[in-house]
């Protein structure tokens, strides 16, 4: 796919719980290659877009197209939506890996399963994944028996196994003692330096500022402020913003 192939395009996108009007609509485009930031307070939207763009969320209004196909549609086929999930990958706060299932096993398990790729070449890429992110000695570890650091990093790995076309991290590193953060941060940092397309939640605003090219800052229910990390961090022009950037810093 060349590069500004649109992987995600957003026109007015509207989610509820209910009464509770949460995304009131968000527009936007995220193109291959993009490393997205989204910034904001807590309660504002940002998991419930994640949640949206790999549909683990029904979408109430505007329309959102990822990879081409149209996802706002309420009736989405379930295999469409299934070809879907392993293209957009998900990297959650809490890991989310299974406990009684080795690094190795976690990693084979859904190329096996979801990909029907041949158990030989699961074992092959789950090793070369776990060795780049420094994990090839842990293969048969069970998650127990890791760090929060490495499980994120086993996290990734597994995300990765499925040839995502983007991932999605919803705060990775926000589950860590502070001395872990690193190496997790290292780890996307390489990802995204290689052109994988990411969007990351994130509190992480060293990283949002070095590595993103784009930052959606999130306030209410919509986008309130977006641009380059250089635009948002260093010349915000929304008092929201402002407000928020220096209640962070
Ligand atoms: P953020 O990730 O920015 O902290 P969320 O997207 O998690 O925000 O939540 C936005 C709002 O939606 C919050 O008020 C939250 O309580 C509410 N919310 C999130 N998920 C659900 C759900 N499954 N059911 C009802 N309300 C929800
Ligand atoms: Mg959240």
């Amino acid at each position: 796919m060349e590069d500004n192939y649109p992987i995600i395009v957003c026109d007015n996108l509207r989610k509820s719980y209910g009464s509770l009007e949460v995304l009131k609509g968000v527009t936007g485009r995220l193109s291959k290659g993009d490393v997205v930031s989204v910034i904001g307070p807590s309660g504002c939207g940002k998991s419930t877009f994640l949640r949206c763009l790999n549909r683990l969320e029904t979408i109430n209004g505007g329309r959102l197209e990822v990879l081409g196909v149209d996802i706002s549609s309420p009736t989405l086929n379930q295999k469409v939506l299934r070809q879907l999930r392993s293209k957009v990958s998900m990297v959650f706060q809490h890991f989310n890996l299974f406990p009684h299932l080795t690094v190795l096993e976690n990693l084979m398990l859904a190329p096996q399963k979801v990909l029907k790729s041949p158990q030989s070449q699961c074992r092959e890429q789950a090793l070369f994944y776990l060795e780049k992110v420094g994990l090839a000695e842990k293969a048969h570890f069970y998650p127990e028996q890791l760090s929060g650091g490495q499980k994120q990093r086993v996290a990734i790995a597994r995300s990765l196994c499925m040839k995502p076309e983007v991932i999605l991290f919803d705060e990775p590193t926000s589950a860590l003692d502070p001395e872990l953060v690193g190496e997790v941060l290292t780890v996307m940092r390489n990802l995204a330096q290689e052109g994988m397309t990411m969007v990351v939640v994130t509190h992480e605003m060293q990283f949002a500022r070095e590595v993103s090219n784009l930052v959606l800052f999130f306030n209410q229910g919509i986008i309130e402020e977006q641009g380059d990390p250089q635009q948002v961090f260093t010349n915000p022009q929304s008092d929201r913003l402002k407000a928020f950037l220096s209640r962070i810093n």
